[in-house]
């Protein structure tokens, strides 16, 4: 079934342009004006953005943590998704320490297999290199189509690994062509500092952010620029939150290390002071890292905007404040850390960067779109609005003004971390594939019907360019 989205204006990473866009079996068949409209069904677009679906690299669905499990698993999860404009997630697979990596990988695809409404992907957890890893590496990325693996430089006896086991994943994903993904922040001395602040009897939920300060991201953003500039390998550092980290990022950027970014939304729009609310509410906005003194916002935007951080990740990793992020009342190192936000990622990038012009919109599209799909092994299949490329469309209500809310949002969460705020903009229909999966702003697709995507190998030909960028 063909279809045309017709009277519309797209928008890529690189142009803006009004033209009409005829589906034919998944993909994008043809791009421009006055298409042949002989059996198919027309779109009207009048008035609307004509984005490539979001690719949120950073998700983490059914996952476990802390005694208990993320609410939202693969079916509410990617349906959230899809409301917002997202056709494509890569969710993080845990492993375990003597484990094969390949049964880990059988757990996180029988938690998609049959309930991902919207395409998926998935990043691997490293947590130790030894002769079983090294065995099985190459077939992760060739067979499992898995090229970008995760390493925690936090959270000490859980997914904390050593520098040494960071660096030996830095040079096994250089030569085999992986992107390695950190998550930057000191965990031996957060785990000193909590400990110390349990002692002395600091048990609300602020201690969280207060034990974890941002010199601690960026020390550990620093230290994994240097073992990947000595590895000559490629970095990528998830949910960056603050100065600290931007400038250890933008100072190997500079040098030509081949080191990318991420921020999330609740960094960019919500602060410290929010751990502060009364009622164990704090406890609703307990991430790690920590949110950060709002002081962090613009120079978080201004990276964003200057290509010193290049992408917007979610950090999915839902938990009900009922029940859940309550374990933590008595001890804020109990408090699930994490938060509902695939939803409201892209309209929030675009209400606030776009609208308010800190970001074009062009920008919007490479940060929450292009610019993960061609740094893990999806372009141009994803990622793009291209002859050949998946229909994967979003269309997008530029003007429309609506509160973001838990009474509305399409999460299994009881709470929603931007309860209130007032944005423009909202995705009015979502194809995956060339098919609906939001339309009118009903969700009329059907759990399951994602696929898994293998990935293509990392692209070294992204390493960014050597020497000083002048400002814009
Ligand atoms: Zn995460």
């Amino acid at each position: 079934m063909k279809k045309i989205i017709k009277n519309g204006t797209i928008a890529t990473a690189a142009d803006t342009y009004q033209a009409d866009i005829l589906i034919e079996n998944e993909k994008i068949a043809m791009i421009g004006k006055d298409l042949p409209t002989e059996g198919a069904e027309i779109i009207d677009a009048k008035g609307a953005y004509i984005f490539p679906g979001g690719i949120d690299p950073h998700t983490h669905l059914d996952m476990p943590f802390g005694g208990t499990t993320t609410k939202d698993d693969y079916e509410t999860g990617t349906i959230a998704a899809a409301y917002g404009g997202t056709t494509t997630i890569i969710d993080f697979c845990l492993t375990e320490k003597g484990v094969p990596l390949k049964k880990a990988i059988e757990t996180w695809h029988e938690k998609a297999n049959e309930k991902a409404a919207i395409d998926y992907g998935f990043h691997l957890m490293i947590s130790e290199i030894n002769d079983d890893v090294l065995a099985e590496l190459p077939s992760i990325i060739d067979n499992e189509g898995i090229s970008s693996f995760k390493v925690f430089m936090a959270y000490k006896n859980v997914f904390q690994a050593d520098d040494a086991t960071l660096y030996r994943t830095l040079l096994q994903a250089k030569e085999l062509g992986a992107l390695v993904m950190v998550h930057a922040e000191n965990g031996d001395v957060i785990d000193y500092l909590t400990k110390q602040a349990l002692a002395e009897g600091n048990t609300d939920p602020i201690y969280h952010a207060l034990t974890r300060p941002p010199e601690l991201e960026g020390e550990a953003t620093g230290r994994a620029a240097i073992l990947t500039e000595m590895a000559n390998g490629q970095l990528y550092v998830v949910h960056v939150t603050c100065e600290d980290a931007v400038e250890k990022i933008t100072e190997a950027r500079n040098k030509g290390v081949d080191i990318w970014g991420e921020t999330c939304p609740q960094y960019l729009v919500l602060d410290q002071s929010y751990l502060e609310k009364p009622h164990f509410e704090g406890s609703k906005y307990v991430w790690s890292p920590p949110l950060r003194e709002k002081k962090n916002q613009e120079v978080l935007w201004n990276a964003l905007k200057m290509g010193q951080l290049q992408t917007i990740g979610s950090d999915q990793c839902s938990f009900d404040f009922k029940g859940q992020k309550e374990l933590g009342r008595e001890d804020f190192t109990k408090i699930p850390n994490g938060g509902p936000t695939i939803e409201d990622r892209m309209s929030i990038l675009f209400s606030e960067g776009v609208m308010k012009e800190r970001i074009t919109l062009n920008q919007f599209v490479d940060m929450t779109s292009t610019r993960a799909a061609k740094l893990f092994g999806l372009f141009p299949k994803k990622g793009t609005i291209a002859v050949g490329s998946d229909a994967d469309i979003v269309i997008f209500d530029p003007k429309v003004e609506r509160a973001i809310s838990a009474e509305t949002h399409h999460m299994a969460v009881d709470y929603n971390a931007f309860e209130g705020m007032e944005i423009t903009g909202e995705p009015v229909s979502v194809l995956s594939r060339g098919q609906f999966v939001i339309k009118d702003k009903q969700f009329v697709g059907e759990a399951g019907k994602g696929q898994f995507l293998k990935r293509a190998k990392y692209n070294a030909a992204l390493k960014p360019d050597t020497g000083k960028r002048l400002p814009v």
